[in-house]
């Protein structure tokens, strides 16, 4: 396993973290056995970072990383929780949800406590709240070591995030399709300015990366000259950027535990060649012309007067094309676009009344009423409030 250091406070943390949101599921509950075999055996092959939140598995991935960490493995890790942002009311909030955390994942400390998911506008409502001063006391009642935040949102807000506050690390979302997306490289390359560690989730776009690679791209991939999954390309790419830290991937199969594994041990910084790099942007490029809108989610279409979630439409309508997820993109879309993991106002195509004020504004040129047309048709219709329900379900959140 290879290692690298935490610019704030010098940890040592294994490039390859556990992600415990998709952990392995036996008659739809985690299975619970099965999850702790597959931590503690990456714990014993030298992962040093596991990372969970308060929504994951309803509420139930928390416990199990606790049992997980019983018979001295939380000794032997730098646990990471965070703070369910989009439930904050008021300051109060804040510790109750962080003594239940602690609770649940029977410590009482939590090594990187992370403000989760948080955009424009749940920093926004956050931050008057009081949720710096929760960090410091928290810090200084050493209930949390090191705080930070994970990211979701436009590219500016993610500067002006890092600006607020002294944060240890950030978590964002960062792979070969997402280098313009949300923090982007930008964003990556000024957090590592800025001496924060960053934290890649969503290093397979959920998985998408490594299963399901479109013929086109796997055409690019079987041209290279040294062979290796789509997924290892994928995570190989992450890690050659040396402003990364720690890379999260949610393994739920002992398979592909062993293969990251196996690729951790050598996958340094700067080492892929230029012909590999200029395979992946190929893989990226085939990617992008498969998509359906050619939106880079670079938001300057917003803010819609409607409140369209403009970009994020676009995002969920193209991953149902790419890969093929049809229903549960779909409910993906209902409770994104339903506002209620933000501020609660919704956001949904259907909402577009064609003003066409955002027409100007798309750099791509994207007739993005038109398409917003086709993303209500095709994502929306009656059994919306059907897919929403049921992940309120899931995510245990209430209808506002
Ligand atoms: S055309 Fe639709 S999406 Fe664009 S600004 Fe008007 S309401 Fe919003
Ligand atoms: S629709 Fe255009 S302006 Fe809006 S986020 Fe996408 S690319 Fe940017």
């Amino acid at each position: 396993m290879l290692y690298r250091r935490m610019p704030k406070n010098g940890d040592e943390l294994s490039i390859l973290g556990f992600g415990c949101m998709r952990l392995p599921l036996k008659d739809g509950k985690i299975d619970e056995s099965r999850a702790i075999d597959q931590i503690r055996y990456a714990i014993d092959q030298g992962v040093n970072y596991v990372d969970t939140a308060w929504p994951y598995h309803g509420g139930e991935s928390e416990i199990l990383l606790g049992k997980a960490l019983a018979d001295g493995y939380r000794n032997r890790v730098k646990l990471a929780t965070k703070l369910p942002s989009w439930m904050i009311k008021s300051r109060e909030d804040m510790d109750r949800y962080l003594a239940a955390q602690l609770k649940k994942l029977g410590t009482d400390r939590v090594d990187y406590y992370l403000l989760h998911a948080l955009n424009g506008a749940s920093w926004d409502n956050l931050e008057p709240l009081g949720v710096l001063e929760f960090l410091d006391q928290a810090k200084k009642e050493g209930r949390i070591v090191n705080p930070g935040f994970s990211f979701h949102g436009l590219a500016e807000d993610f500067t002006r995030i890092v600006d607020a506050y002294p944060w240890v690390c950030c978590q964002i979302q960062y792979n070969y399709l997402d280098e313009e997306y949300q923090a982007g490289t930008k964003g990556l390359q000024y957090a590592a300015a800025k001496g924060l560690g960053v934290i890649v989730m969503e290093p397979l776009r959920g998985g998408n990366l490594g299963v399901s690679t479109p013929p086109a791209v796997m055409a690019i991939w079987n041209e290279a000259k040294v062979r290796r999954t789509p997924a290892e390309w994928a995570l190989r790419w992450i890690w050659n950027r040396p402003e990364v830290t720690v890379i999260l991937s949610g393994m739920n199969e002992e398979a592909h535990i062993k293969e990251n594994l196996s690729i951790a041990n050598t996958a340094r910084a700067n080492t892929l060649t230029k012909e590999e790099l200029d395979l992946v942007e190929r893989a990226g490029r085939t990617y992008r012309e498969l998509m359906h809108v050619g939106c880079t989610g670079c938001g300057y279409c917003m803010p819609c007067p409607s409140e369209v979630m403009i970009p994020i439409c676009f995002e969920e309508y193209n991953r149902m094309y790419l890969f093929g997820a049809g229903e549960e993109v779909k409910s993906r879309y209902a409770v994104r676009m339903s506002g209620e993991l933000a501020d609660g106002r919704p956001g949904y195509a259907s909402q577009c009344v064609a003003c066409g004020e955002c027409l100007d504004k798309c750099p791509q040129h994207i007739l993005i009423p038109d398409m917003l047309a086709h993303v209500a048709e095709e994502m929306e219709g009656p059994k919306l409030t059907e897919r929403l329900a049921a992940a309120r379900l899931i995510l245990k959140i209430g209808a506002r």
